[in-house]
């Protein structure tokens, strides 16, 4: 018996007026998954009920069978392992946005809104020089992680807002409990301010927004939680993070974007080539996610086509061996408000090539039964 998880970030979602009162989900053709579920169920669930936020972070970890005590504080760690980097035990790691202020110091932009991709690579490299007690580690566009040693105040007392939700606050309000704790931070913040003033145009100025400290954690390896090999097909940077946490390999897939744009016949095709040496494959779409956060609606119904006719349709015409497949959200993002919630997302299990029929899926306990109980 194979196993194959798919999980659809954000596939949970509200009515849409445009589509009839339908979810993205409802109003998109997916002739495969519909022929799953002749023989499967359909369910709807929520995975982090009010045990902790709507995020992937915490979800997809549930959906795996990571028990929440084990739960990695903030994401930033396991960003760092999905960048090839991991840290002792007497470090910490802070995520790290280029923000855009205005000229009365409000925050404009998470993302460094204003620049282009190569600016932002020139003001990390700016901000990139030899701090003394900081590594400053350039990720991609606004994204980065810092480095220092482990500071309990800063891990478990600050109070630094996601600079995503402080939109219109001032900059040195929203850092001030940062500085006020930490001496190195307050140096390096003052001096990548200094450093970054070359930027500025048309009012808008960039500044460092250190936020989400995290440290290391050791989670269980997945062959150790269920007795079975897994093999994870991912882009986006925390679920590869999830991924090398749990000891799953974990490939690079050079055409996949983590966006509606990614190439879902690469990962069908990896998918299918894991599934012949794996007990069990996850295999993760956040396109659906990024384009609900846009409120795009008819972009993430576009996607889900894509997923069913591109990916759900060719791993079921290659798997010839019993296959248990289950599909699924990890949480809400609605393209009403942009925003995640931990409502009810979509479950779809069925299994295939076998005479087994597949449970209604009443709870998150239901698909580690389904998946990862005993064999059969
Ligand atoms: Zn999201």
């Amino acid at each position: 018996m194979r196993l194959l998880m798919v999980i659809i970030d954000g596939l949970g979602d509200d009515p849409i007026d445009a589509f009839g009162g339908r979810t993205p989900f409802e109003y998109a053709r997916h002739h495969n998954i519909d022929k799953l579920l002749k023989k499967g169920s359909y369910s709807e669930i929520s995975i982090c009920g009010s045990d902790f936020p709507a995020e992937s972070l915490g979800c997809i970890l549930r959906l795996l069978g990571v028990e929440q005590k084990d739960f990695p504080l903030n994401r930033a760690y396991l960003e760092l392992l999905a960048n090839g980097r991991d840290i002792s035990e007497y470090e910490m790691v802070l995520r790290c946005n280029l923000a855009s202020v205005d000229e009365a110091g409000r925050l404009v932009s998470f993302n460094a809104m204003g620049l282009t991709a190569k600016e932002m690579a020139e003001a990390a490299a700016v901000c990139n020089k030899l701090w003394q007690g900081i590594e400053f580690l350039h990720l991609s566009e606004y994204r980065n992680l810092l480095i220092l040693d482990n500071d309990r105040q800063i891990l478990h007392d600050c109070r630094i807002a996601p600079p995503h939700e402080s939109m219109g606050l001032n900059i040195d309000m929203l850092l001030s409990d940062l500085k006020a704790r930490s001496l190195l931070l307050k140096t390096f913040i003052d001096e990548t301010t200094e450093k970054l003033k070359p930027f500025a145009r048309n009012g808008i100025s960039y500044r460092i927004y250190p936020w989400g400290p995290s440290e290391r954690k050791l989670l269980p390896a997945f062959h150790d939680l269920h007795g079975i090999k897994g093999a994870a097909v991912c882009k986006a940077e925390i679920v590869r993070g999830i991924a090398r946490a749990l000891k799953m390999p974990v490939p690079d897939l050079p055409t996949a974007t983590a966006d509606i744009d990614t190439d879902v016949c690469a990962k069908a095709g990896q998918t299918i080539k894991f599934l012949k040496d794996y007990d069990f494959v996850v295999t993760h779409f956040n396109g659906s996610d990024e384009a609900a956060h846009r409120y795009d609606y008819t972009g993430k119904a576009d996607f889900i086509t894509r997923i069913d006719e591109d990916f759900i349709g060719p791993v079921l015409k290659s798997v010839k061996e019993p296959l248990k497949i289950l599909i699924c959200g990890d949480h809400v993002t609605s393209c009403v408000t942009g925003k995640h919630s931990a409502g009810n997302v979509p479950v779809i299990a069925a299994a295939v090539n076998c005479d087994n029929n597949a449970p209604i899926i009443g709870g998150y306990h239901d698909i580690h039964k389904f998946l990862m109980g005993a064999s059969d």
